[in-house]
């Protein structure tokens, strides 16, 4: 795949057919690249954990302990084994949108959903979200509602982990002319510049999030990130460093 095929300086066919089948290769390597990479990065998050728990079970059968200890291991043992379940099922839905192509797509109105979505995550994880829509009138769009749903748990999910308790979160949805968005808003921890192509790299966490323990595994924006793609949404981010992180989907058209 290193190899290029020589181009010739022709503007003829041959010439233009040269360059296309040199930047296919390119494109190629890249994405062979990547898949080795995550791969690689796959096994290595996997395997972490497991030989951390392989050891905390050596220990405790070595020596006799006394039940208070007992107990501390285990629980340790069980966070280890919730953290890599989070993480398999992640790795499963990651897979499957890599798999489902030419989702079935079907018409749905934006606003009562997301004043919905808003309800719905604001009780299940006691955190106000505030819904605010820019428009008066319905806005339809044509899309696979369970990825645009799994694209917004996601968002509103890190937007809640990554922003004080009392802090306000916004579900907002507008028309940008004739185009509807959504966005994700929060006043929390931002992310660095650097960071803002990184966040959406498989198993990639900043380190704040690390050191604070905030459990994560580094998946959720991929997944974010595959779905819109395959939703032909475009998705953006604006943030900054102790100040907040907006999250954009711009949609197609409305249909
Ligand atoms: P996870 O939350 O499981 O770590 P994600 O893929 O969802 O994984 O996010 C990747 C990283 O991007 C996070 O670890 C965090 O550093 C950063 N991040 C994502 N969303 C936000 C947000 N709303 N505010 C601040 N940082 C964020």
């Amino acid at each position: 795949l290193n190899e290029r095929v020589p181009e010739p300086e022709l503007e003829d066919e041959i010439g233009q057919l040269t360059r296309s089948i040199n930047d296919l290769l390119g494109r190629l390597e890249q994405a062979m690249k990547r898949e080795k990479q995550f791969t690689s990065d796959a096994s290595h998050e996997l395997r972490t954990p497991l030989s951390v728990l392989r050891g905390t079970l050596e220990v405790l059968i070595r020596k006799p302990r006394t039940s208070g200890e007992y107990e501390q291991k285990i629980q340790t043992a069980l966070g280890t084994i919730d953290r890599m379940s989070a993480m398999i099922d992640q790795l499963l839905a990651l897979a499957r949108v890599e798999n489902a192509k030419n989702l079935v797509r079907e018409e749905l109105e934006l606003i009562t959903f997301l004043e919905e979505k808003a309800d719905q995550i604001s009780s299940e994880q006691k955190r106000k979200i505030t819904f605010q829509s820019q428009v008066s009138l319905p806005i339809y769009i044509t899309t696979n509602e369970k990825s645009l749903e799994m694209i917004l748990d996601n968002l509103l999910h890190n937007a809640i982990k990554y922003s004080p308790e009392d802090s306000d979160i916004f579900l907002r949805v507008g028309k940008s002319g004739a185009f509807p968005y959504i966005e994700v808003a929060d006043s929390g921890s931002g992310i660095a510049e650097a960071h803002l192509e990184q966040i959406f790299d498989p198993f990639f966490r900043e380190k704040e999030a690390l050191d604070q323990g905030i459990p994560g595994t580094g998946l959720g924006l991929a997944i974010v990130k595959k779905l819109a793609q395959e939703s032909q949404i475009k998705l953006s981010v604006v943030s900054k460093k102790d100040v907040g992180s907006t999250f954009r989907l711009d949609f197609p058209s409305q249909s």
